[in-house]
């Protein structure tokens, strides 16, 4: 079933609106699962002044979600109501040196893209986003890492709108980061992130760099349809342990499947629905609390409604 088209009522309220509204828009080829129903509405803001305006005008009862790249992302199979915001490399997609070996980019920016930017300038400490195959607004929300370092260890602020329109910028003590995971407003949508990098040698950051991939390509399904990491690793215990000595390695709901080669890793081998995946994670915490004890939680972000 489509949701109401809504556009008009926001065009109304928003006359000066620059950015592209679509209605009943497709999320699924915006994530890397490939499941999922539509957005109410997709809205492409402008520029970060276009946003703010949006939402500034937006009625307070219509719900505003925002995506990134989908990497880590389950849209369930009724669709996402109200608006979804995806910020565009084109207006928020920028990358910019700055004094004293900072790094400043767009969240729209891919973190790879970071990674290589700072390697070309030979500022280290950013080549762990080389495998990580978000943007910058999830990792700012996500606080990814990888191979020893995350986005707590290097970012310096992030610039971002509020729910009301307001322009915030938010040092990296509001920030609130741990594992995982940012305290950050949730309706906060981030615009920009500023990293400090330190000076380091060039062939030995593309040396880690290159480290960071064949790491990645041996131990990750990286080609598959999958969420990346599905759950938190518990205080004391490794998810992917806790999921393999419970039995669930190859578990399969429907079309979905827990990865034969990374057990903390769901995919979608072809056919899955949004609720094959979401229920074959529910099964796997509940056995894994039936073995061991341990409550698994998500890390994976579930967003809208069932079917
Ligand atoms: C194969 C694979 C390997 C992975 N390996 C790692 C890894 O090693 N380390 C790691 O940390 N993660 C890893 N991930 C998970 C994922 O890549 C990260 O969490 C990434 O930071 C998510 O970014 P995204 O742009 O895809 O965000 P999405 O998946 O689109 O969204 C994730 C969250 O970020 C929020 N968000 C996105 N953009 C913004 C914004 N502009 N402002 C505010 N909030 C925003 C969304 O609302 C949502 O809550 C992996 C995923 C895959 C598929």
């Amino acid at each position: 079933m489509p949701f109401q088209d809504i556009t008009s009522d926001i065009r109304a309220a928003a006359p000066d609106l620059r950015g592209r509204l679509l209605a009943n828009q497709e999320m699924a080829g915006l994530t890397w699962f490939r499941v999922g129903g539509p957005a109410q509405i997709l809205f492409t803001p402008a520029d970060e002044a276009d946003l703010s305006y949006l939402l500034g005008k937006l009625p307070a009862e219509i719900p505003v979600t925002v995506v990134g790249l989908g990497s880590n992302l389950i849209v369930r199979d009724g669709g996402i109501p109200g608006v979804v915001i995806r910020l565009a490399g084109k207006a928020f997609g920028e990358i910019a040196l700055e004094e004293g070996d900072r790094l400043r980019a767009g969240t729209a920016v891919p973190d790879v893209k970071v990674a290589r930017a700072a390697a070309d300038a030979s500022l280290d400490g950013l080549a762990f986003y080389r495998g990580i195959p978000g943007c910058i607004g999830g990792a700012l929300r996500m606080n990814a890492g990888a191979h020893g370092g995350e986005t707590t260890d290097v970012l310096v602020e992030a610039r971002g709108v509020t729910r009301k329109g307001e322009i915030v910028t938010f040092s990296h003590a509001d920030m609130g980061f741990s594992y995982r995971n940012s305290t950050a407003p949730s309706d906060m949508i981030f615009t920009s992130a500023l990293f400090q990098g330190r000076p380091g040698d060039q062939a030995a950051i593309l040396a880690e760099m290159e480290r960071v991939t064949s790491a990645r390509e041996a131990a990750q399904p990286i080609k598959e349809r999958t969420g990346g990491s599905t759950f938190k690793n518990p205080d004391g215990g490794k998810a992917w342990q806790l999921i393999d000595a419970a039995g669930c390695r190859g578990l399969r709901v429907g079309g979905a499947q827990v990865s034969e080669m990374h057990c903390n890793f769901l995919i979608n081998t072809g056919g899955a629905t949004a609720a094959d995946i979401e229920g074959l994670g529910e099964e796997v915490r509940r056995r894994v609390k039936d073995n061991s004890g341990y409550e698994l939680h998500w890390e994976i972000k579930r967003f809208g409604v069932a079917a």
